[in-house]
């Protein structure tokens, strides 16, 4: 759902008279917009990101069967539900408008407050659905992002930064010795110390579109669209210093007495020919090998230099 708190409906159809009809019904709890045709239909659910669409069938140029289609294939505006109102009455185009992933399929004349209803419902359909989706792309002990969120982002970035030709960092982190935390501090003290370190490897990012997961167990994963070596050792920087400034008390570390991390740091520009593949290896590799070189440091990929730490 939106963040303003009125759900967003989009309005297609090329007769502005039917649109002023609906947008008169739906306006009071709704954010009404609207599109006069398929192209720009599309264009507008892929930025506006609407929480439903009424669709019209019949309109030169691109038919709404067709916006319905493109709808769907499309995964940014595939969950968002679509409801055709239409003067096609006959069983069959009801078909061909269900089948195409429709939710429903209303024809002229349509009762408004029917409409009214039926959109209610939908919308609410679809607020669970956002509410449980988001869930699921959270890690349920620190609350930052999971696995599952990490790999769409990054083939999501990956994409973007091959059609910008801008850059990609990755930026692996793993507690030092953390079985040996738990060993000594207990399992509950393990979950608490994790928790923490979440949350100030989260409070290192400073861009709104980076991101840090829970990558596995004891090992979080940064995300760092059009953000290039130098930038990347900022953030790594930022991370070790966080946590030491966390202070958090480790009794039985070889190294020192309190909580550290080790970090494998990659940067590349993608290509579309690759995947991120490549550079979740590279990270990974770097991340091995600051743990060979002593631990509670960062090791860059693709150089012989350690990074200064
Ligand atoms: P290294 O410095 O080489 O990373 O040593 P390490 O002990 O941190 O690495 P290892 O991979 O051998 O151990 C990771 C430990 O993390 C094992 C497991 O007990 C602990 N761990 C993994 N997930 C959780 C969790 O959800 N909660 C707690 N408390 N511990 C966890
Ligand atoms: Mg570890
Ligand atoms: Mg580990």
């Amino acid at each position: 759902m939106n963040q303003s708190s009125q759900p967003k409906i989009l309005i297609v159809d090329d007769t502005p008279a039917n649109i002023r009809i609906l947008g008169d019904a739906l306006h009071v709890e709704h954010e009404i917009i609207i599109a006069t045709n398929g192209a720009e239909a599309l264009r507008i659910a892929q930025t506006e990101r609407p929480d439903i669409i009424l669709l019209d069938i019949i309109m030169p140029g691109m038919d709404g069967y067709e916006v319905c289609r493109h709808l769907k294939e499309t995964p940014l505006t595939k969950n968002i539900p679509v409801i055709f109102i239409t003067a096609k009455d006959e069983e069959e185009d009801e078909v061909k408008g269900l089948s195409l992933g429709a939710v429903d399929y209303i024809s002229k004349p349509f009762s408004l407050p029917i409409v009214r209803m039926r959109v209610r419902n939908y919308l609410e359909m679809k607020r669970d659905r956002d509410m449980l989706e988001s869930i699921s792309m959270l890690d349920w002990l620190t609350g930052i992002a999971n696995r599952r969120r990490f790999d769409e982002f990054m083939e999501i970035e990956w994409r973007s930064c091959a059609r910008n030709s801008s850059p990609l960092s990755l930026i692996m982190i793993d507690i030092d010795y953390f079985k040996l935390y738990n060993d000594s501090h207990g399992h509950v003290m393990g979950d608490e110390c994790l928790k923490k370190v979440a949350r100030e490897l989260n409070h290192s990012l400073r861009r709104p579109n980076d991101i840090v997961c829970r990558y596995g167990g004891e090992e979080f994963a940064a995300v760092m669209p059009e953000t290039d070596t130098a930038g990347a050792v900022y953030v790594a920087e930022m991370m070790h210093r966080n946590i030491a400034g966390l202070d958090l008390k480790h009794a039985s570390s070889p190294l020192v007495d309190r909580v550290t991390i080790s970090i494998g740091l990659a940067s590349v520009l993608p290509t579309p020919g690759e995947t991120p593949a490549v550079l979740i290896k590279a990270a990974d590799r770097a991340l091995y090998e600051a743990k060979g070189q002593g631990r509670n440091r960062t090791q860059l990929a693709f150089s012989e230099a350690p990074a200064a730490r």
